[in-house]
């Protein structure tokens, strides 16, 4: 049984790259029928929050990537905050210095740094060097006398680990480039270098996919699960995934401070789970050479980590819009009305809540559905349906209305008032034969009478907006413009 974990430290806001993160780990657990485990890495008081903690779980209920252990669903490896953990890691910690796995280290930080710089001017690795590792019990005593304070290091092998790696293929590290390493701060807090594995070990983990930025922790872990394996605490070391770097502007490593980085902007501007989810797939994997939009439920079924690809991918914002359009059309109509409603009856500048007009909303709604990129530009299209009087826009009236408009739209006024107002094509008609009379194709035509109607240069198609507007206001708007 495949067993995955999406293991995410309750800092700041969810971003991106969490998201893909847990995104590949779902699909990979849903496509081979495993078990996704969520679990919360909030070791480090001083940073975790509650309040970052609660938008984790809301941030993935709403993406619906679900877990079968974790937070709220429990599960046979509870409790999953590693913050109620403690006890056994204390215990694990125990028995690794028992064992001689690891060691009680006393140097200071002023002599690491030493040292440090000497090995650096001499050209040799300048990791910790291994200084505690043989301490005599009286050297131990003595140290404690003069009040020093020790860590916990675990004792990395003196031979390289290799391991083969599902993205990257056969890895290997000397252990010049892998230093014995802190796992127990002095005060008695253990470290992600502890707490990590052996919280996979105990929860049984099989496959550990992550990101590019913690592969160089992937040696000290299976140098550690080998030691848990043979403490009994471990089964089996897990396979290893690292999934590429994402970059943001210049190229650069996005970084959770980037705006693009952070998923509430996403969610606060419309995007669409399965659309978001969707682009963030493409982000090192590939659903097919000739095919960027699916469903997740499409995705689920051909994903394999095998087929990521190890070289960073680029965030790019556009595609990630033009895929979310993609995933707003697919949507049958009924389940787009519905899901505009956040933006329709929130209190908003726009238009009074008491002005929003169902039947009307309905109508206008295939239409919009058809033109939107992310679900919050709704409100400006169509606004000029639930509002007295259209926005007032200078830019747009002075970019519409042009020498000759009043006489055009006086002239537009009089056949609209005869057209056929169950039939937009009459409508159109109508303005196409007042155009004609002033020498205007239809797209001059139709600039001034639409700003006069909807307060802007652009929108959804207009003889469909005004059919649904109305006569009586699309005259009176019409009426307004010429006074
Ligand atoms: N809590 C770690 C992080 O947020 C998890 C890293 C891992 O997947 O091992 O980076």
């Amino acid at each position: 049984n495949i067993r995955v974990r999406f293991c995410p430290s309750p800092t700041g806001n969810p971003h991106v790259g969490l998201v893909r993160t847990a995104l590949f780990n779902w699909a990979f657990a849903r496509h081979n029928q495993g078990t996704m485990v969520f679990r919360i890495e909030d070791t480090d008081a001083a940073r975790d929050s509650e309040e970052s903690y609660h938008q984790l779980l809301d941030s993935l209920r709403w993406l619906g990537l679900d877990w079968d252990e974790g937070p709220e669903v429990g599960g046979p490896h509870a409790p999953y905050r590693q913050s109620q953990r403690m006890d056994l890691y204390k215990d694990v910690a125990d028995k690794l210095r028992a064992g001689g796995y690891a060691y009680e280290c006393f140097c200071t930080a002023v002599e690491l740094e030493a040292r440090r710089d000497a090995a650096r001017l001499a050209g040799k690795p300048s990791g910790y060097d291994g200084t505690c590792r043989n301490l005599s019990a009286e050297r131990i005593r003595r140290y404690k006398d003069e009040g020093r304070e020790a860590i916990v290091r675990f004792k990395m092998p003196d031979e390289p680990i290799t391991f083969t790696d599902l993205v990257r293929g056969e890895l290997t590290f000397t252990p010049d480039n892998v230093p014995d390493y802190g796992i127990v701060r002095a005060n008695g807090a253990p470290l992600y270098t502890l707490v990590n594995p052996v919280d996979d070990a105990l929860m049984e983990i099989t496959h550990v996919l992550r990101g590019e930025d913690l592969l160089s922790s992937t040696p000290r872990q299976i140098a550690l699960y080998k030691a848990l394996i043979e403490l009994g605490i471990a089964k089996e070391i897990p396979s290893f995934g690292h999934l590429p770097y994402v970059m943001g502007e210049g190229n650069k490593k996005l970084s959770k401070r980037d705006p693009q980085a952070s998923l509430n902007i996403y969610r606060e501007r419309g995007f669409l789970p399965e659309g978001l989810l969707n682009y963030l797939s493409l982000l090192g994997w590939s659903f097919s050479a000739d095919q960027d939009i699916f469903s997740i439920e499409e995705m689920v079924s051909k994903f394999d980590v095998a087929d990521v690809n190890a070289n960073p991918a680029r965030f790019d914002l556009k595609k990630a819009e033009a895929i979310n359009a993609d995933h707003i059309r697919r949507l049958d109509v009924k389940a787009f009305a519905e899901a505009c409603t956040p933006w329709l009856k929130a209190p908003h500048a726009n238009w009074a809540p008491e002005d929003f007009d169902q039947a009307a909303w309905e109508a206008i709604a295939p239409h919009a559905q058809t033109r939107l990129t992310v679900l919050s530009d709704i409100t400006a299209n169509v606004d000029f349906l639930f509002r007295a009087e259209p926005v007032e826009d200078e830019a747009s009236w002075t970019k519409a209305m042009k020498e000759g408009s009043d006489a055009l739209l006086t002239t537009a006024r009089a056949k609209l008032e005869a057209a056929d107002w169950s039939d937009p094509e009459s409508l159109k008609n109508a303005v196409l034969a007042a155009g004609e009379e002033h020498g205007l194709k239809l797209g001059k035509a139709q600039a001034p009478v639409r700003v006069a109607v909807t307060g802007r240069t652009v929108g959804l198609p207009l003889f469909e907006s005004l059919e649904i507007l109305g006569k009586e206001k699309t005259l009176a708007r019409i009426d307004a413009a010429l006074a």
